[in-house]
């Protein structure tokens, strides 16, 4: 790394690797990076990643909750019942 880039190596194609040519912005463990190769922005992007995945995986979660509990509540009542009776899961005739 030279003085005045970002320390981050960029594997280009044929397996070619160089250095980041952007402007460094930020120093951060002993190294210059730009923006968006500073540790702590990738640490951030990972950590929002890793909210969304948790977040998409509890809505998940709660849909497949949802569909048992719905699947028990019909258990053995035939489909044909269901659909001649729409109000059955409301209380209704
Ligand atoms: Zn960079």
């Amino acid at each position: 790394m030279k003085e005045g880039e970002c320390s981050e190596a960029i594997f280009g194609e044929r397996g070619f690797t160089h250095q980041c040519l952007k402007k460094p912005t930020k120093y951060e463990n002993n190294k210059w990076w730009c923006t968006i190769h500073s540790p702590s922005y990738l640490k951030r992007q990972m950590e929002a990643r890793n909210e969304k995945f948790r977040a998409d995986r509890a809505k998940d979660q709660e849909r497949y909750r949802r569909q048992d509990a719905i699947d028990k509540l019909v258990e053995g009542i035939s489909t044909e019942f269901i659909e001649q009776n729409p109000g059955i899961l409301r209380g209704q005739k």
